[in-house]
C-alpha cells in the first residue's frame, strides 16, 4: 500500500518501498512528456521490486480550468505532506494571477537548493569539441540575490525617495534619472546553499566545489557569499574538505575548495571544463551558468532540474524547458529533461540502482541513434521517434 514519505529524527528521509508521489502533468507538451516519463520511471522501479504511489495534483492551466486557481492550496499540501513530488513544464500566467507558479511552489516550500546536473551523453549533438569533458553539478541559490530582489521604476515616487536618502544619508550619489535595484545576499542562505554543495560532495566522492561569484566588484554580496563559504569549510567540514589556500591546491583525500569570479568561469567551461566538478553560486549567476552549461553539452532538451531543501527533505523534480505549446499533443517532444528530473528524484529517494538503470539506458537507447525530432536534426544518422517510442526504447534497454 502506498505511503508517505517521512522523515526520521536524524533528518534523514524514511522512504517506504512504495512512497506516494504527487505529479503536476504540466501543461502544453506536459500530456507528451509526463506519460512517457512515468513509464520509464516505473519500469524502473519495478525492476528494482518497488513502487511509486502516484497521485495527481493540478497546477497551471489544468488547475485553472478545472477551479479557477492557478495553484490551488490542495496543491501545495500536497507538495508540503508528502514531501517528494514531480512536475511537467507550466504556463506562467500573463498579466495577473500570481508571478510564476515555479517561483511560488520554491518560495512556499523553501526549496533553497536549484540543482542542475550537467553531463554529456554519447551521441548527443554538442557545439563544443570535447564535450564529454563537461561533467558538473550546479548548486544555484534559489531564494534570494534577485529572486529576493527588489526594484523601482526609473521616475517613480519610491525611486525618488530612495535616491534622495542614499544621497543625503549615506553619501552615494545616485543620477536622479535612475532606476533601482536591490538585492539581497544573507549568511544564512549563502552558507545553507554552500553546505548541501559540500555534503553532496562528500557523499558522491566528487573532487571540488567551486564557489563561483561577481565579488571582485559586488563585495559585501557576492565577495561575502565567497567567504562565507570558505569559513564554512574550516567550521563545519575540516574533516572532509580543505580550500584552495590551506592546501596549496593539492587536498589529498579531501574535496577541495576554490573560487572563481563569474566572467572568468563562463571562458573555463568553454576552455577546461574538466577543472570543474561541483559548483556553489548565487542566484543570477547560477542562471546564466546552468544555461551556459546546458548549451555545452547539446542538453537544452534534456537537462534536468530539482528544487529541493535538504534539511526537510522538500523536492520538486522539473523538466528545464517550458512547455512548447505549439507542439503540445503532437507526441514528438524529447522527454529526456522530465525522466532525468525523475533519477534526480530516485536519487533524492536513494534509489541510486534504478536511477543508474534509467541513466544507462537512456545513453544507450540515444547511442543506438533513436531520438526525437531535436536531436535527429543535428545528427547525420539517426532514427527519429515520437516521444512515446522513445520512452519505450528507453524502457527495453533497462
Ligand atoms: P519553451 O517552452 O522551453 O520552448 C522553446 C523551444 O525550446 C521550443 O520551441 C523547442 O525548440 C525547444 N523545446 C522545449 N521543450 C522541448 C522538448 N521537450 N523537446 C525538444 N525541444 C524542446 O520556451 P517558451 O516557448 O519561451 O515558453 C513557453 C511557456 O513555457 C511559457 O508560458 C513560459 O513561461 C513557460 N516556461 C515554463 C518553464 C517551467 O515550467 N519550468 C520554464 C520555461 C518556460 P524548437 O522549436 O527549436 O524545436
Amino acid at each position: 500500500m502506498a505511503e508517505p514519505i517521512t522523515l526520521a529524527d536524524d533528518g534523514s528521509l524514511v522512504v517506504p518501498d512504495e512512497p506516494i508521489v504527487p505529479f503536476i502533468e504540466g501543461d502544453g507538451t506536459g500530456i507528451d512528456i509526463w506519460p512517457a516519463a512515468r513509464s520509464v520511471l516505473d519500469a524502473a522501479a519495478a525492476r528494482r521490486g518497488r513502487r511509486i504511489g502516484w497521485t495527481e495534483v493540478l497546477a497551471g492551466e489544468k488547475a485553472y480550468r478545472e477551479t479557477g486557481d492557478w495553484l490551488p492550496t490542495e496543491t501545495v499540501d500536497a507538495f508540503r505532506r508528502y514531501r517528494v513530488g514531480i512536475k511537467g513544464p507550466l504556463t506562467t500566467p500573463v498579466g495577473g494571477g500570481i508571478r510564476s507558479l515555479n517561483v511560488a511552489l520554491r518560495q512556499v516550500l523553501d526549496l533553497y537548493v536549484c540543482l542542475r546536473p550537467v553531463r554529456w551523453f554519447r551521441g548527443v549533438p554538442s557545439p563544443v569539441r570535447h564535450p564529454e569533458k563537461v561533467d558538473m553539478v550546479v548548486f544555484r541559490e534559489n531564494t534570494e540575490d534577485v529572486y529576493a530582489g527588489f526594484e523601482l521604476a526609473q521616475g517613480s515616487p519610491e525611486a525618488k525617495k530612495l535616491i534622495e536618502y542614499l544621497t543625503d544619508e549615506l553619501g552615494w550619489e545616485v543620477r536622479p534619472d535612475s532606476g533601482i535595484g536591490l538585492k539581497p545576499v544573507s549568511v544564512t542562505g549563502s552558507k545553507r546553499l554552500q553546505r548541501a554543495a559540500l555534503d553532496y560532495a562528500i557523499a558522491r566522492g566528487r573532487r571540488s566545489v567551486t564557489l563561483v561569484h561577481k565579488g571582485n566588484i559586488m563585495k559585501f554580496t557576492e565577495g561575502a557569499f565567497k567567504r562565507w563559504g570558505y569559513e564554512l569549510v574550516v567550521e563545519e567540514f575540516a574533516e572532509r574538505a580543505v580550500s584552495w589556500d590551506d592546501c596549496g591546491g593539492d587536498p589529498g583525500d579531501r574535496v577541495l575548495v576554490k573560487d572563481v569570479i563569474a566572467d572568468a568561469f563562463l571562458q573555463q567551461i568553454l576552455t577546461r571544463p574538466d577543472e570543474y566538478d561541483v559548483i556553489a553560486t548565487t542566484n543570477l549567476n547560477g542562471d546564466y551558468v546552468s544555461d551556459a552549461l546546458a548549451a555545452q553539452v547539446g542538453g537544452i532538451g534534456i537537462a534536468p532540474g530539482a528544487n529541493v531543501n535538504n534539511v526537510t527533505g522538500h523536492g520538486v523534480f522539473e523538466a528545464t524547458h517550458g512547455t512548447a505549446p505549439r507542439y503540445a499533443g503532437l507526441d514528438k517532444v524529447n522527454p529526456g529533461s522530465l525522466i532525468l528530473s525523475g533519477v534526480l528524484m530516485f536519487e533524492h529517494l536513494g534509489w541510486h540502482d534504478a536511477a543508474a538503470d534509467i541513466v544507462g539506458a537512456l545513453e544507450a537507447t540515444i547511442d543506438a541513434g533513436i531520438v526525437t525530432y531535436d536531436f535527429a536534426r543535428l545528427m547525420d544518422e539517426a532514427t527519429e521517434v515520437k516521444t512515446s517510442e522513445f520512452a519505450a526504447a528507453i524502457v527495453d534497454r533497462l
